[in-house]
């Protein structure tokens, strides 16, 4: 159902200017026909107390010599009178003594006597007694017919409606007209504020028309658009200052980043090849192919070698990051099995497991299928997860597990090792980030390694995760789609 307050301003102002005239229009008609009504009975009463008063009088020698007849012919001439139906003379004892009833009238007449005036059915009846020298010698009843008047007022009240619908055409095409000014500021002011919220256009004004109480709301509506037009126009010669700004910071942060990445990618480069120099003269000297070498010179050279590699570990892997924040590095897809990756990279690490005296266990579910995938990028993230492993338990074991899961190939690296706190878990996938790093760090690392392995894994269209407890251990997990080709599927 619509309500009242939901109603356009147009409809309502209509409508109040209608109710209020259907209210007073009912109201006067109202006490037009009650007014009417009433006058009409008081004049009928006091004719029939006139008449009653004079038949009354005319029989009271009737009724002092009990001459009915007498009486009869007084009330007689009541044939002048069609509206009083009857009238009945009673005696000192209450007992009827004469009666007339109108000749095409049925006598309705109570015999009883009830003083007074008051209205029956269609009649008005009133009953007064009749005095001779102060005493009572009988009663008179006359009864008036009301019905004709009855009906003049119901015809009045069908004209009254008639004027009434005549009256509210009149009134609602008075409102529709008389409405127009005001609803009109009102819709201009709202159908514009409607348009600026719409289409933003903050030049648009709203005219005024009156000096009220709405051409105020025009003036204030027009002022606040135009300090929001000039807000506006403010906002966006900011807005293109600031956008030329950052375009220019960016190209010189793209232009420096572009740098950053050449710069250490050519010093890697640069500082791999006499490394490796460093590393293959060392182990030259280590095998004696340039001469023997007493203990402590093996100890020594050892060291440099050790050293040296850790060095080169490090030098690629800053290689590895600056390429793929330059996004200079590129996937190489093959079809290869899984199981031979892991066993490869398990065993390669297991004398290093075994060196801490820890299991490294390798748990394979069977029957996977190929995976289709970059081989060495995969070898190198699983190298550093079961590395880290390694790396961060002292006792219990690492397990590496390989299993399906939906669409997805699934290994977990688990290790029972130091774990790592809840607030470090956000930030070890981060560059350069070693959780307790410093000067005085136990173990050795660049903070590169997990960086690198989760960006891989995305490149590869997987992920990794990690979820771990301080002293317990923790468990990395990396997850990589399985696309399996029409021909895989066929061939199954
Ligand atoms: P790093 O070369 O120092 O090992 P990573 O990026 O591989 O660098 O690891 C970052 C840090 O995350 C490590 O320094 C270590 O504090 C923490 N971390 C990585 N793997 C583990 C693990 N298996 N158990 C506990 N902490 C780990």
């Amino acid at each position: 159902m619509i309500r009242f307050r939901d109603l356009s301003i147009k409809l309502k102002l209509i409508s109040v200017q209608l109710f209020t005239t259907l209210f007073i229009l009912v109201f006067f008609v109202g006490i037009y026909l009650f007014v009417q009504y009433r006058q009409f009975e008081t004049n009928a009463y006091d004719r029939m107390a006139t008449l009653a008063e004079i038949l009354g009088s005319n029989s009271i020698s009737a009724l002092l010599f009990f001459d009915d007849d007498a009486a009869e012919d007084v009330l007689e001439s009541l044939a002048t009178q069609p509206d009083i139906l009857s009238a009945v003379v009673y005696d000192h004892n209450g007992e009827v003594f004469a009666s007339y009833t109108q000749p095409d009238h049925v006598d309705t007449t109570l015999r009883d006597i009830v003083e007074g005036k008051y209205t029956h059915d269609d009649h008005l009846r009133l009953t007064q007694k009749i005095i001779f020298d102060n005493l009572k010698v009988g009663w008179i009843t006359l009864d008036l017919d009301t019905s004709n008047r009855r009906s003049e007022l119901v015809e009045t009240l069908g004209q009254a409606v008639l004027l009434f619908i005549a009256g509210l055409i009149l009134a609602a095409l008075l409102a529709i007209r008389a409405q127009k000014p005001i609803s009109d500021s009102i819709m201009n002011l709202a159908g514009t504020a409607q348009k600026v919220r719409d289409t933003r256009d903050y030049s648009l004004r709203v005219e005024a028309t009156s000096q009220d109480e709405i051409g105020q709301l025009v003036d204030s509506f027009n002022d606040m658009l135009e300090k929001m037009w000039h807000h506006e126009k403010h906002l966006a010669d900011l807005v293109s200052e600031r956008t030329l700004e950052l375009e220019e910071a960016k190209t010189r942060a793209e232009e420096s980043d572009h740098l950053k990445s050449a710069f250490l990618a050519s010093m890697s480069h640069e500082l791999r090849t006499p490394l490796n120099s460093i590393i293959g003269f060392t182990g030259i000297l280590l095998q004696g192919m340039a001469g023997p070498l007493t203990d402590e010179q093996k100890k020594q050279l050892g060291m440099v070698k050790g050293s040296a590699s850790h060095l080169l570990e490090l030098i690629n892997d800053v290689l590895d990051i600056s390429k793929i924040e330059s996004g200079r590095i590129e996937m190489h897809g093959e079809e290869f099995k899984v199981d031979l990756l892991l066993v490869m990279a398990v065993s390669s690490l297991r004398p290093f497991a075994q060196k801490k005296g820890l299991p490294l266990d390798l748990d394979i579910a069977p029957n996977l299928p190929k995976l289709k995938s970059d081989k060495r990028r995969l070898e190198q993230i699983l190298l550093n997860l079961i590395n880290n492993a390694i790396k961060f338990t002292s006792e219990g074991s690492v397990g590496v597990k390989c299993y399906l899961r939906d669409e997805f190939l699934i290994i977990d690296v688990i290790d029972t090792g130091i774990g790592i706190k809840e607030d470090d878990l956000k930030t070890v996938f981060e560059t350069f980030r070693q959780i307790d790093g410093g000067l005085d760090r136990v173990k050795e690392g660049s903070g590169l390694g997990l960086a690198i392995s989760k960006k891989l894994s995305e490149l590869l269209g997987g992920t990794l995760s990690v979820t771990s407890e301080v002293g317990s251990g923790s468990t990395f997990t990396v997850a990589l789609p399985i696309v399996l080709e029409a021909e895989e599927v066929d061939h199954d």
